[in-house]
């Protein structure tokens, strides 16, 4: 069975990169009717912010990449959190030392700091490497404070093949004997994230390519303890595009990179997860750009994934979150919206006309106040507004006949609903001679003040009501 897991480090907000690592991951899993395990990495106890597991777990949540096992939902590999696994990291580490793979050293820090002031890149000299078992086990019985470090090979070559970058090689020369054990009983990620996918069954680690070059150090402790080596996915990098054009690791001056600022700012959950799917992958077998998730739990495949940087582009997300929006049933475009509505909405304008019409607007939730400003106040115009080629108006006069004859016809009206104010409109092109789009088009700029507008003339009178379409007609003869 296909494992994976998703394993943040709760150090701040959901970046765009993390929830596509999500994402990609539970889709491989899910793919072939896996396991998908969310586990979190709190072992570096100084980067730690408050509530920012919260923040992972609600993001999985909107989204519904639903985890089959982790913290709140438990499972048989349980604790799901690192910090509360300390003991069975200290454990494997011992068992390390015993195969030979590790050791313990017992440097002090002032000696450390002074290797690294006399050789900033030397790294650590493998002082303790050689330690004869009777002098480590004086300090560990003196309570001397140690650290466990994996011993790594001193010549040869390690290797393993990526699933997306393939053969990965690394001279063992290179390899420093990195910390496993802190000194504070932590493991470092190095080590526990190793230990925790192989006790919690991981068959593919699916993760960011800034794992791909110490996945080596990685597959030698899986040899070290005779353990199956896992398939990895690593995934390619997140660019954002510069003003100058070039490209750079999408961070914070690209945008907002984060997923609760980009549902903040009135991007649908279900949009940027379709999104973000194509950043990085691609559809075998069909040109199409929509997926919802369950489609791509059935499409997606780790050949698909490319190597290349994807480019995360603000507008094409911007005109897929506008497709999906366009695409929701009135009502729950009125519900999702409603709490990005600032304005106050008057009694005279019909809500839910008016949403009704702004749905196919607007590419994100939060231009709606923006959008229906016009419907609430009638913006400030010139009266240039009403000349229009296309409609053949070149002077007042026009525009002056049209609504002095409509302001006739709409004040006589009881009801005031679209079809019956375009019946009752209809006659008046026949009487002027003139084309129904002039008509429109001089009525519309008077209740709009507007010469660009969702909805025509009596569809945004239908949502103005009748005291304020005629008020507006009258204004626009006066300034007439
Ligand atoms: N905690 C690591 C991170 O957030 C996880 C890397 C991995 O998936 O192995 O980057």
């Amino acid at each position: 069975m296909t494992v994976t897991r998703f394993a943040p480090s709760p150090t701040g907000y959901m970046h765009i990169g993390n929830l596509r690592t999500a994402l990609y991951s539970f889709l491989i899993s899910k793919h072939d009717g896996g396991k998908f395990i969310l586990r979190i990495e709190d072992t570096d106890r100084e980067r730690l912010v408050e509530g920012a597991t919260d923040v992972i777990k609600s993001t999985l949540k909107i989204t519904n990449i639903t985890y089959d096992e982790g913290p709140d939902v438990g499972g048989e590999h349980g604790p799901y959190v690192q910090s509360e696994r300390k003991e069975i990291y200290m454990e494997y580490a011992k068992k390390l030392v015993e195969l030979g793979a590790a050791y313990y050293c017992f440097c002090t820090k002032e000696r450390l700091e002074k290797l690294h002031e006399e050789d900033a890149t030397g790294g650590y000299d493998r002082h303790c490497r050689n330690l004869s078992p009777e002098e480590v086990e004086k300090n560990l019985k003196a309570g001397v404070p140690f650290v466990i470090r994996q011993k790594m090979p001193l010549e040869g070559t390690t290797s393993y093949t990526d699933s997306v970058f393939g053969e990965i090689s690394m001279n063992n020369s290179e390899l420093q004997d990195q910390i496993l054990m802190k000194a504070d009983g932590y493991p470092t990620y190095n080590f526990c994230h190793v230990v925790d996918d192989y006790l919690m069954g991981v068959t593919h680690v699916v993760r960011g390519s800034e794992y791909l070059t110490s996945t080596p150090k990685y597959v030698l402790l899986y040899d070290a303890f005779g353990w199956e080596r896992p398939v990895y996915v690593h995934l390619p990098l997140l660019m954002g595009k510069n003003e100058d054009g070039s490209v750079s690791k999408l961070s914070k001056r690209h945008g907002a990179v984060s997923f609760q600022d980009l549902v903040a700012d009135g991007y649908l959950p279900e949009a940027v997860i379709n999104y973000i799917a194509l950043l990085g992958w691609c559809p075998k077998e069909t040109n199409s750009e929509f997926f919802t998730l369950d489609e791509l739990k059935s499409i997606f495949t780790i050949d698909g994934v490319s190597k290349s940087p994807a480019v995360f582009d603000f507008e094409k997300l911007l005109w897929f979150n506008g497709e999906y929006i366009h695409k929701l049933e009135d009502g729950e475009f009125e519900k999702l919206v409603a709490p990005f509505i600032k304005t106050d909405i008057p009694e005279n304008v019909n809500r839910q006309k008016m949403l009704a019409l702004l749905k196919t607007r607007i590419s994100k939730l939060s231009e709606i106040d923006e959008k229906m400003s016009f419907f609430i106040t009638l913006p400030d115009y010139e009266k240039e507004l009403f000349l229009n080629k296309k409609n053949k108006i070149a002077d007042f006069d026009t525009p002056k006949t049209v609504l002095t004859e409509a302001l006739g016809i709409l004040s006589a009206l009881d009801a005031f609903d679209n079809d019956t104010l375009f019946a009752a409109l209809s006659p008046l092109s026949e009487k002027l001679g003139l084309k129904t789009g002039a008509v429109m088009w001089c009525i519309r700029i008077a209740v709009s003040g507007l010469s660009a507008t969702p909805g025509g003339a009596t569809e945004i009178m239908e949502v103005i009501g009748k005291a304020e379409s005629l008020s507006r007609i009258k204004a626009a003869l006066a300034k007439l």
